[in-house]
């Protein structure tokens, strides 16, 4: 009988692959999905090479030319796209390159050969091409990995969350790091990931980026508690807030 499970390609871009490796660390969970899906393209687990895919998983943020090329290929075959994690869904930590002057990146990579890798500035994949669903975080949360997986399984929409860190903060019981004197984006970032860094003794980066409007949607009364302003709060945080599309480029432009 032919084979029906839908075709699952995983590719990179630019990034430091941690995703993908969360997807190898998915474990039971993996296994189980091994007997819905058909992995056919997976460089970190599997020597298969196929670009028969239905669903292509993209890990990274586009950096060049041939990223924007390759990309745009992959669309063209795939049914369904995924972003997977910050770099493909808001830029990532590469996207701090944007906030230098054009040239300095290649420099310090590669000294006086720099000028002879041409580089763009860093971007989510949605600046590129249509993206169907988005797994955010950095890395990636497995919880929500196999709950994406399963809604593209099941054909159903997949609803991010969009409502703050704070009130998965507040349901761990976690002492507000702003009583600590510590900074944390968690008022405007959207939640999903349960807290992982406050629960772990951390603040929040906004790894999963911006609440859809967070001018409206954050946490109002830790800002209004701590008299903190939307704009003061993204200038102090440059790790995730470089890129990230246009809602980052509004917040950053309101500057
Ligand atoms: S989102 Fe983070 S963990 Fe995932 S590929 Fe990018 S840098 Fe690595
Ligand atoms: S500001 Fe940070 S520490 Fe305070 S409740 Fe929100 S997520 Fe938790
Ligand atoms: S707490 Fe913030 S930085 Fe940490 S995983 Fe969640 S969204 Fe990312």
């Amino acid at each position: 009988m032919k084979n029906k499970k839908p075709k699952f390609a995983f590719f990179d871009f630019t990034d430091c692959e941690g995703c993908q490796l969360q997807i190898v660390n998915l474990n039971t969970v993996l296994v189980e999905l091994l007997e819905h899906i058909e992995i056919v393209n997976f460089r970190e687990a599997t020597s298969e090479r196929r670009n028969d895919y239905d669903v292509a998983v993209v890990e990274g943020s586009v950096s060049t030319p041939h990223d924007i090329e390759r990309l745009v290929k992959i669309r063209r075959q795939a049914k369904t796209i995924v972003a997977l994690g910050a770099c493909a869904t808001i830029g990532g930590v590469n996207a701090v390159k944007n906030l230098n002057p054009p040239g300095i990146a290649q420099h310090r990579v590669y000294g006086d050969k720099g000028k002879n890798f041409e580089t763009l500035p860093v971007k989510p994949i949605d600046c590129f091409i249509k993206v169907d669903y988005y797994i955010q975080g950095c890395p990636v949360h497995l919880n929500e990995v196999a709950e994406v997986f399963k809604c593209i399984l099941a054909g159903k929409k997949y609803d991010m969350p969009n409502y703050p860190v704070c009130m998965e903060c507040k349901m761990n019981e976690n002492v507000c790091l702003y009583q600590k004197g510590q900074d944390c984006l968690g008022p405007v970032t959207r939640a999903g990931c349960g807290s992982w860094c406050i629960n772990n003794n951390n603040i929040c980066y906004s790894c999963r980026g911006l609440v859809d409007n967070p001018a409206v949607d954050a946490q109002r009364d830790i800002l209004d508690k701590y008299g903190l302003k939307l704009d003061e709060m993204l200038a102090k945080f440059s790790l995730y807030s470089a890129c990230g599309g246009e809602k980052y480029d509004q917040e950053i432009k309101k500057r």
